[in-house]
């Protein structure tokens, strides 16, 4: 039974294991798989955007070479301007290219021959170039143009021959350019993906959130995990929506850009968790059915041991008395005997008739008989008081006691017991002439020694019965240990 139970449990468990295996496994597949494809995802919009601005950076570069070249300043306004700007067109979603004078004012301007003279004195990135020679193509963080437009600027410092500030060229770049990458991507609705300044400041997001455009998220944990290194992937709940993200992040080329990309979670595993309810339910299923069968089989295991119980209390019992029948005599007094040879301890045996049954029979009738022989058969049983006492109905009108560890004297008083219950149950039937018949005992004693076998006792108990037949019934007479001497005890 506890083996069965056992059993169930060790199934039990060790589906269990292998499904949390199985599932565990393939949440990490399903993990790698979703950071791989951001991988692929933010290289590819890493490589778009570097190229971009490659581009952008040699326009540039060619305004402020041609700024450098001799007598531009005495070209006609119209040959100036196609020989500065031929190549500004050449990059995406590019606004206009104007040079910015040492003051800070627009002197010249890609898309008009005249341009507007707008101060761009306090503008960060001039000071930077004022103040710093090798800023190289210097990115702005966004603004909104009076159109209502987002865009960064791009800028170079123009030095003099000999390394004097004289200027700036700037060219901005609509945000709408990174919106457009964005949206050419199938991502996930509940994805993010950031473009930030390395400093921290947010150039655009996608989906795209006016209110953060600009905003520095450099002290944020998600932007702290991001600038530890070029690259690289976690997970972290994000603080502007609570959604947990899966964060894949790259530097772009040499710029000073990051692209990252925020994976929710819950739609990497949306088909795990589907796989994992299925399972669980089969699981509990198989747990369910699990049970039931170790209930089942438990009911069965326990009615069938009864039933074999039964069987075996029956096969080793006397139907009319009640008492032990003859086949479990002989298995005991063959146990017993070799216990009480080890133990070289006495072993007693009581061989008990009922006088004259046969005329009793005849002149009562058989119902009658039976009747007294259960009564007889309630005085042995009740004589006798150790557990290991054996009574049984040896056949017909015979009965016997076995007494284990039992002296003769010992099993004297036993078979004197017997008697003194019978003779009570026959003062009780006041001398009726149906009364219970008397009992005729051999008492036989032995030490199990070499040479002697069980059968010996029970022929010694015998022979003690045939003389207490012999001397006149209804009495005991019983057989020293040594056999040699017989000795009528009770008359
Ligand atoms: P003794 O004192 O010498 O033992 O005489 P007895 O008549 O008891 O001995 P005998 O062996 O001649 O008779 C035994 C009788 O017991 C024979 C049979 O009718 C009766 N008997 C045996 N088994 C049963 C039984 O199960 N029920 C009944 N009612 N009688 C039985
Ligand atoms: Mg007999
Ligand atoms: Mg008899």
């Amino acid at each position: 039974m506890k083996r069965l139970i056992a059993l169930g449990l060790a199934i039990t468990i060790g589906f269990s294991t292998i499904c949390a295996v199985v599932l565990h496994e393939s949440r990490n597949r399903d993990q790698e798989q979703a950071r791989r494809s951001a991988v692929n995802l933010v290289t590819t919009i890493g490589s778009e955007v570097a190229r971009n601005f490659e581009l952008y950076n040699l326009s540039l570069e060619a305004v402020v070479d041609g700024l450098n070249l001799q007598g531009v300043s005495q070209l006609t306004p119209q040959v100036r301007q196609m020989l500065l700007f031929d190549r500004a067109a050449s990059a995406k979603d590019m606004g206009s290219i104007f040079v910015i004078d040492k003051q800070g004012t627009v002197i010249l301007d890609s898309r008009t021959e005249a341009p507007r003279p707008e101060s761009f004195a306090q503008s960060y990135f001039f000071k930077v170039h004022q103040g710093v020679a090798d800023a190289g193509a210097y990115i702005s963080t966004p603004w909104r143009q009076p159109d209502g437009e987002y865009v960064i600027a791009i800028s170079r410092r123009v030095s003099d021959y000999n390394g004097n500030f004289i200027g700036v060229v700037a060219g901005t770049l609509r945000l709408r350019y990174f919106t457009k990458i964005f949206e050419k991507l199938d991502v996930d609705p509940r994805s993010s993906l950031i473009l930030a300044r390395e400093d921290g400041s947010i150039v655009t997001r996608n989906p795209f959130v006016a209110d953060i455009i600009g905003m520095n998220v450099s002290k944020t944990p998600i932007f702290k995990r991001i600038s530890e290194s070029p690259e690289g992937s976690f997970e972290m709940t994000a603080g502007i929506d609570g959604v947990q993200r899966l964060y894949v992040y790259r530097r772009i080329g040499d710029l000073p850009l990051i692209v990252s990309y925020g994976q929710a979670v819950s739609a990497i595993y949306a088909n795990w968790q589907r796989e994992a309810i299925i399972i669980g339910i089969l699981l509990l299923g198989l747990c369910a059915t699990n049970v039931a069968l170790i209930v089942f089989l438990a009911r069965a295991l326990r009615r069938s041991a009864k039933a074999e119980y039964d069987y075996a209390v029956m096969a080793t019992t006397d139907a009319l008395t009640g008492l032990c029948n003859r086949r479990r005599f002989d298995d005991s007094i063959e146990l017993e005997w070799r216990r009480a040879q080890r133990r070289q301890l006495p072993m007693s045996l009581l061989l008990i008739d009922a006088d004259r049954f046969k005329s009793f029979n005849d002149k009562f009738g058989h119902q009658a008989g039976d009747y007294a022989l259960k009564a007889l058969a309630e005085c042995i049983d009740g004589a006798s008081r150790r557990a290991e006492d054996l009574c049984v109905r040896f056949g017909g009108e015979e009965f016997a006691v076995l007494l284990p560890e039992t002296s003769l004297e010992d099993a004297i008083v036993v078979a004197n017991n017997i008697q003194a219950r019978v003779a009570s149950l026959r003062a009780m039937q006041n001398g009726r002439p149906d009364s219970t018949p008397t009992l005729s005992i051999g008492v036989a004693c032995m030490v199990p020694f070499q040479g002697l076998e069980p059968r010996d006792l029970v022929k010694a108990a015998d022979k003690a019965l045939y003389k207490a037949k012999d001397t006149g019934r209804n009495r005991v007479v019983a057989v020293a240990p040594e056999h040699r001497t017989l000795k009528v005890v009770a008359a």
